[in-house]
């Protein structure tokens, strides 16, 4: 992958990017999102946030090596630290990491929203964890979507500012992906159940204490609640 061969989860990522948004790509890496964008001509200014010290410098060399030094302007810094209000940043894409991650840079940086009209999120687990976060902070979902690259199936959430309610199955499946039932989000929640079973069946051969039995009850309610959803 580099920035004119996009993965297909990060082009996914890169479709739903207005045009002539100012961007701000948190935990960028190499930076091919923001590059990619810029190439494309969908926008002219990106800021790429890193936090570890050989992905800034991997996004640094990346961007120099593209020219594109007047249009990217990487940054050293953990989470939104990176985004200053005169930026006037209106995206901000999070991909690649955990849901609770995203979530809790979100959390940590939710002053620095002012300005964002739209969050573009790509977790890697546990997207209820975002799903949650938004409904507390008055996001609503407007798009969501799911995929599958080289065996390891991805979630993206579109979110713009809005109160959205959400059920307890649609926090944990998706509003949007629970309605669509894709052959992907099929064999994603499928392979959940699979897994979930396999703890169950684990959970049957060890004593049963108080704790062992809450946990099973509580996966045996997941198993039951998603099955009938498929
Ligand atoms: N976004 C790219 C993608 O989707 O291909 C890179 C994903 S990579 C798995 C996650 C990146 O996020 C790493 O480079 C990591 O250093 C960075 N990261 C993790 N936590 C971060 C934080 N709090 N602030 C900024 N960057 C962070």
């Amino acid at each position: 992958m580099n920035a004119k061969n996009l993965s297909e989860r990060l082009k996914t990522v890169a479709s739903f990017v207005e045009k002539d948004t100012i961007l701000a790509d948190i935990g960028s890496d190499h930076a091919y999102l923001p590059c990619y964008l810029v190439h494309a001509g969908i926008i002219s200014n990106a800021i790429a946030g890193e936090v570890v010290k050989g992905p800034f410098e991997s996004a640094q060399k990346q961007v120099k090596s593209e020219n594109l030094e007047e249009n990217i302007d990487v940054r050293f810094g953990n989470g939104l630290e990176v985004v200053k209000e005169e930026d006037n940043v209106g995206t901000i894409t999070i991909a690649g990491m955990g849901g609770p991650l995203i979530a809790s840079i979100l959390e940590a940086g939710k002053k620095k929203l002012s300005t964002v009209d739209t969050l573009i999120l790509q977790p890697n687990i546990h997207a209820k964890a975002i799903r949650e976060w938004a409904i507390k902070e008055k996001w609503k979902i407007v798009n969501e979507t799911i995929l599958e690259e080289h065996d390891k199936i991805y979630e993206i959430l579109v979110l713009k500012k809005g109160k959205m309610e959400l059920t307890d199955e649609e926090l944990l499946l998706g509003p949007i992906l629970l309605k669509e039932k894709s052959p992907v989000y099929k064999k994603k929640w499928k392979n959940e159940i699979n897994e979930w079973q396999r703890i169950i069946d684990q959970l049957n051969n060890i004593p049963l204490t108080t704790d062992v039995q809450s946990k099973k009850e509580e996966l045996q309610t997941k198993v039951a609640l998603v099955r009938e959803l498929l």
